[in-house]
């Protein structure tokens, strides 16, 4: 079967994808349909973090695919059960609710915060959720509501009421906007990742802070990208000294498997209750599993190895010609260059290496977990390319 073309029928065109089919992968090196190999800096957006096929995940995953593959939610299971435990224990949240994506993670996330306001003010007079222009929060019609960006929205009008956006980093817009609305939440990433690898600077976020408390907003922090390692905490906001009313998170949690988690503290942790909410795969014993398995090797010592390998990025190519700047956190790494982003990730294909984009940055996910000559390899290449 030729599988590029065979998809381009069959497929809903709705990716611009690059011509190579993908067969196998180990680790961090992954080959084509001619054994060609590729170092995987974009770890299938943010996904697989600690690569393809990783031994250790495979096991707990294959562990619990001999005992039972899904239960449904009228069932206990033990693996969810597991991973919420760890994961409130790691953050300091209280409840989760599993789900099976990113978009997911913030509709439920959208939801507590509007039943929160609902039950608090006895109507819907405060359901305004402040997001950020230049946002990404999904594809569902809520999330791209929520996503403070007009290309997203083109064509799929009429949208879900009461999302405002205010400007990244512009203490003053958000200010305004939340004095203009009457508001239940703020909610934001802290690096906006699909909007080119932008962080939020200490005095926004400390501004958040601030104005969440002065009108009890809830904060709901977006850490589908910015989650599970991916900027050297656990947590994107434990970069930060901001606690979170409620998380999202999908992307890397599972390693590679599908699963969203929405992490609810104090304040929210009782809002749902039986009924409200829902989703017939969310907590898939073998997803969870997966997930509890990569959470689990997330620690300190490993967090500062990303720390230490993203210092190391960031060195080799600050002073390279035709770099503009740096941004990100981590293994969350957007490189503006003044060179035309498609025909340098096309020269880093050629030369075996995967990297991403986010609006006009050369964007990088490598796997948590990437060896360091593996990583000086492809940091060469790229910067050859981009230098050249
Ligand atoms: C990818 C992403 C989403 C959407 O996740 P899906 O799993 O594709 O639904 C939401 N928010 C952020 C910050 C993301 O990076």
């Amino acid at each position: 079967m030729n599988t590029i073309d065979t998809n381009n029928e069959f497929i809903a065109n709705t990716y611009a994808r690059f011509p190579i089919n993908l067969v196998s992968g180990k680790g961090s090196l992954v080959y084509d349909e001619n054994s060609k190999e590729y170092i995987d800096l974009g770890t299938g957006i943010g996904v697989n973090a600690f690569g393809f096929s990783d031994d250790e995940w495979k096991d707990a995953v294959i562990e619990q695919l001999n005992k039972l593959q899904h239960t449904s939610n009228l069932y206990y299971s033990e693996p969810s059960t597991r991973l919420a435990e760890l994961l409130c224990k790691r953050t300091g949240l209280k409840k989760v609710f599993f789900s099976n994506s990113g978009a997911e993670a913030n509709e439920c996330a959208i939801k507590v915060a509007r039943k929160y306001a609902t039950l608090k003010y006895g109507d819907y007079s405060h359901n305004t959720i402040i997001t950020l222009r230049n946002s990404f929060h999904g594809r569902t019609i809520a999330t791209l509501s929520a996503t403070g960006q007009d290309v997203f929205h083109t064509d799929f009008g009429p949208f879900v009421e009461k999302f405002v956006y205010a400007n990244a980093n512009d203490i003053e817009d958000l200010r305004k906007k939340v004095s203009e609305n009457q508001c239940c939440a703020i909610m934001f990433e802290v690096v906006q990742g699909e909007g080119g690898v932008c962080p939020l600077t200490k005095e926004f976020i400390e501004e958040i802070k601030n104005i969440s408390k002065e009108n009890d907003l809830l904060i709901i922090i977006d850490e589908v990208q910015t989650g599970n390692g991916r900027t050297g905490e656990l947590y994107g906001y434990m970069n930060f000294d901001i606690q979170p009313d409620i998380v999202s998170t999908a992307k890397g949690l599972g390693g590679g498997l599908p699963i969203g988690a929405t992490l609810l503290g104090e304040k929210v942790k009782d809002v749902l209750t039986p009924g409200s909410h829902g989703t017939t795969y969310g907590a898939n014993p073998v997803c969870c599993a997966g997930a509890y398995n990569i959470i689990s090797r997330i620690d300190d010592n490993f967090l500062s190895d990303i720390k230490r390998k993203s210092q190391y990025i960031y060195d080799e190519l600050k002073d390279c010609k035709h770099i503009r700047s740096i941004t990100g956190l981590g293994l969350m790494i957007g490189i503006e260059t003044d060179k035309d982003t498609k025909e340098v990730i096309n020269k880093c294909i050629e030369k075996g290496v995967l990297v991403l984009s986010a609006k006009t940055k050369i964007r990088l996910l490598p796997p948590l977990n990437i060896p360091d000559d593996v990583l000086k390899k492809a940091i060469n290449i790229i910067k050859e390319i981009i230098e050249e």
